[in-house]
């Protein structure tokens, strides 16, 4: 994540506890910058600052073990994980941890969901952008987009019927020797979620904790109002389109100024259309309001890449969740209830 948009977070998130009410002087904020590539947001209030850093600590560290364990470009000491498995494709099922499963049940739900417009065993063709993207920022004069043919090619290994889940057994097997899991979309939404909960049931409340702009609660908000979410502006990254009130719950953004380079003056951004194979290119960026943080992940990623009539009719399926399409600098559509979170 680019520096600027780590500091518009920290303010967004700064912004949405100013606007609760008098500044209490026992709001206080930690960053993290060493989890899912992305910057990580604590903010909230408690009677300390020992007590706040402890709880930061703790959401830290639990954030780092799904960190380790959805990680696909590093393997650590004692673990199989993602990386592991995608080692392993075509060779042999991978003993993994529940979490790796369940992570990857709630994938494959989402692919059925969404009709493949967020396919985790997309990998090989993630790859693909992901070398260019790289080489392209390090070396912005020679910036190249990948070949169709290479992406073509990619594309014949991202089967979701190959990746194989023994729940019993505990593991997980890619059966096609090429494909390759990229849990980008899912895994920090997710992840959050989890970490949120596993702090709530110990008693925590009172915080708001942000990986890479998934936003979720910990608890209501200390004077029982709802907690208010700033929502960036694509056109102006220092400002935001609204904010959005949530008692509990996520509020979840993707956009195609998240991460991108530039290629003969065009910015090719990070969320790939499994049909076309290029960045999906028909909104700046989709907020997903919604209970649960993996859903709400998953569903930003799906609403950006399907055509706002497909997104529409997926969002007014699923209870309780609402999303509000951002197309271009003129036009903003919501879903039926968006409206009516909307403080500012
Ligand atoms: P961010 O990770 O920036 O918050 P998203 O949640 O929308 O944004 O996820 C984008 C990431 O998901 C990409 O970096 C890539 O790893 C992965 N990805 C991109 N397109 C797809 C897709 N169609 N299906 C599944 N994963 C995708
Ligand atoms: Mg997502």
């Amino acid at each position: 994540m680019k520096k600027a948009t780590c500091i518009l977070l920290c303010l967004a998130l700064m912004a949405a506890l100013a606007g609760c009410g008098q500044p209490a002087p026992s709001r206080r904020q930690s960053v993290f910058v060493d989890l899912f590539d992305t910057v990580t947001v604590v903010a909230g209030y408690a009677e300390t600052d020992e007590a706040f850093n402890q709880t930061a600590q703790a959401l830290h560290d639990c954030l780092l073990d799904y960190h380790r364990l959805f990680d696909i470009y590093e393997t650590y000491d004692g673990i199989n994980n993602l990386k592991t498995v995608n080692d392993s494709a075509g060779i042999a099922p991978v003993a993994v941890n529940r979490e790796i499963i369940e992570l990857l049940l709630l994938a494959r739900e989402i692919y059925a969901q969404t009709d493949g417009a967020v396919n985790v065993a997309m990998g090989s063709v993630l790859a693909v952008w992901h070398d260019y993207r790289t080489a392209g920022l390090a070396d912005p004069a020679h910036a190249a987009l990948p070949p169709e043919e290479t992406l073509r090619r990619a594309a014949e290994h991202c089967d979701i019927q190959n990746l194989v889940i023994d729940e019993q057994a505990g593991t997980v097997y890619l059966a096609d020797p090429e494909m390759r899991l990229d849990v980008g979309a899912i895994a920090k939404g997710y992840a959050a979620g989890r970490a949120a909960e596993t702090l709530a049931e110990a008693g925590v409340n009172r915080l708001l904790l942000s990986v890479g702009g998934n936003v979720c609660t910990v608890g209501g908000h200390p004077e029982g109002r709802p907690w208010s979410v700033g929502v960036q502006d694509p056109e102006n990254l220092e400002g935001f389109v609204c904010a959005v009130s949530v008692y509990t719950g996520c509020v979840v953004t993707s956009g195609n100024y998240q991460r991108y380079y530039t290629v003969g003056g065009v910015d090719y951004h990070h969320i790939i259309d499994p049909d076309s194979l290029m960045p999906a290119d028909h909104f700046n960026a989709v907020t997903v309001v919604c209970a649960d943080s993996g859903l709400a992940d998953a569903l930003s990623t799906a609403l950006f890449v399907l055509p706002y009539a497909r997104g529409s009719a997926l969002i007014e399926s699923i209870d309780g969740a609402e999303a509000m399409w951002i197309v271009d600098a003129q036009t903003t559509r919501y879903s039926s209830g968006f409206e009516a979170l909307i403080t500012a």
